[in-house]
């Protein structure tokens, strides 16, 4: 986790475009499925309430037609309730005697207007009524007819329908959720790869990433990036370049100082003009080397275009290494030596694995005392080969220990001149071919010790 705050948004909001689409889908599935459910509600509850008022007319007209003698089958309050049967009335024809009914226990009077209409036998549950009374017969001593059905039976049926309609929609919401869930489980895999993508480019020379598999609405995000990632390179391209033209232009005319003084050594008179000399002798040389690894830099940043891997003794390397520093430690009168007890061969470019060594020697005769030891040690430790570079000079006090790769930073105060890219160079060369370096002061006495881990298969 990065250290800013990404906050939980609202809850109806929340961070996660997953919860989000989530939380959206379900809300719009229950209220489709409650939508669904009402509207069939209101129209199959029409639907059954015409049909069921139809059957009501012709059951009274079936009676109200018939001869006297038919007369409604008893029933109770079971088949009234739970299966809505039919409740006639035979009244007489003037409508003041109830002569038969099929459930007596109903008392609902004879409505004097015939037709449909609503009756409430009590407040309580399955009080309500539909009634439909027919008009009174032709002949003067025909029967009235009425007949009721239970409202509550009819109202629930009206809501079993209407909640089986909108059952599917409730049923198919899980299946959506989960194609929901795989859609955007994919689309964050691509997200995540376009993230990889990022992570491994390579600092020096960004590459675009590919929007082969990247979805459609965020290609524009991808493309802004690749944008922004060439700029980078090209920004990259123009500082590497300077740098390198400065050092390149800088190195001709520096060489020229370095031969004139060196021709002019013989004129000096000696005393203080001579040591005014060696001063500016030690600057030029500063200067020179600064040059050098400046230029070393610029080369090391440029993208890498495949360096041809070589199989490297390493002892025959460090040798080279030490007899080309030879000049330094006898100009500084330090005895170096090397020591090999192991073979060891590394797969890289020579150049830069000779880079790592060289700069580690040439640190440690630099900074080891005029007469000082220097020795450089391939053996095996912790289990594999590594090459020790010790000296016996001020060692690096421990708060600078972590700082001293870094590009220019230079221990406040040590003594030898330098341009604080040495260890810079150094390390980079050695990760990209998979080298180890370790710094450390040596218990044994005072000075440095430099360890660099070969790759585990090197002995
Ligand atoms: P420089 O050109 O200054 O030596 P480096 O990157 O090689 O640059 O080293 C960075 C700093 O680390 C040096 O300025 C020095 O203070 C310290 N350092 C490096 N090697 C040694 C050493 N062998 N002994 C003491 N200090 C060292």
């Amino acid at each position: 986790m990065n250290g800013a705050s990404r906050g939980t948004g609202r809850w109806w909001r929340p961070r996660s475009l997953r919860t989000q689409l989530l939380l959206w889908l379900v809300t719009l599935h229950l209220g489709a499925a409650m939508l669904t459910a009402w509207f069939s509600f209101v129209a199959y509850g029409n639907l059954v309430h015409n049909a069921l008022d139809e059957q009501m007319r012709l059951v009274a007209e079936s009676y109200a037609g018939s001869d006297p003698a038919k007369l409604p089958r008893p029933m109770n309050g079971e088949a009234a309730f739970s299966r809505g049967a039919f409740i006639v009335q035979i009244w007489s024809a003037d409508g003041h005697t109830l002569r038969a009914t099929s459930w007596p226990v109903l008392a609902v009077p004879l409505q004097a207007q015939p037709g449909f209409g609503d009756v409430n036998t009590g407040t309580h549950a399955g009080s309500a009524w539909r009634v439909f009374t027919a008009p009174p017969g032709t002949r003067a001593d025909q029967p009235r007819v009425q007949v009721l059905q239970n409202e509550d039976y009819r109202r629930r049926r009206a809501l079993r329908r209407a909640l089986l309609e909108g059952l599917p929609i409730t049923l198919l919401l899980p299946l959506a959720l989960l194609i929901l869930w795989i859609i955007v489980s994919a689309a964050s895999r691509s997200l995540r790869a376009v993230a990889r993508d990022v992570a491994s480019q390579d600092e020096r020379s960004p590459t675009e990433l590919s929007l082969a598999r990247v979805p459609d609405e965020i290609a524009p995000l991808v493309g802004a990036f690749n944008n922004l990632l060439s700029r980078v390179r090209s920004a990259f391209a123009t500082q590497r370049r300077f740098v390198q033209d400065a050092a390149h232009e800088l190195r001709t005319p520096m060489a020229a100082i370095g031969l004139q003084i060196e021709n002019l050594r013989a004129h000096v008179p000696a005393g203080e003009a001579t040591e005014r000399f060696n001063q500016l002798e030690a600057g030029v040389t500063r200067a020179q080397h600064l040059i050098e690894q400046l230029l070393h830099l610029s080369r090391q940043d440029a993208p890498q275009g495949g360096d041809a891997r070589e199989r490297v003794d390493v002892e025959v390397l460090l040798r080279e290494s030490v007899s080309q520093l030879m000049v330094l430690a006898d100009a500084r009168r330090v005895d170096i030596g090397f020591e090999g007890s192991i073979a060891a061969v590394v797969f890289a470019p020579a150049a830069e694995l000779r880079s790592v060594f060289d700069n580690l020697i040439d640190n440690a005769l630099r900074y080891a005392p005029e007469g000082g030891v220097v020795d450089v040690k391939l053996h095996e430790a912790e289990g594999h080969a590594v090459v020790d570079v010790l000296d016996n000079g001020p060692g690096i006090p421990p708060a600078a220990i972590g700082r001293v790769f870094d590009r220019f930073f230079r221990v406040p105060g040590a003594v030898a001149g330098g341009s604080g890219l040495g260890l810079a160079i150094a390390r980079t060369a050695a990760e990209r071919h998979g080298l180890r370096i370790e710094l450390c002061n040596r218990a044994d006495g005072p000075g440095l010790m430099a360890r660099v881990h070969l790759p585990s298969a090197a002995a």
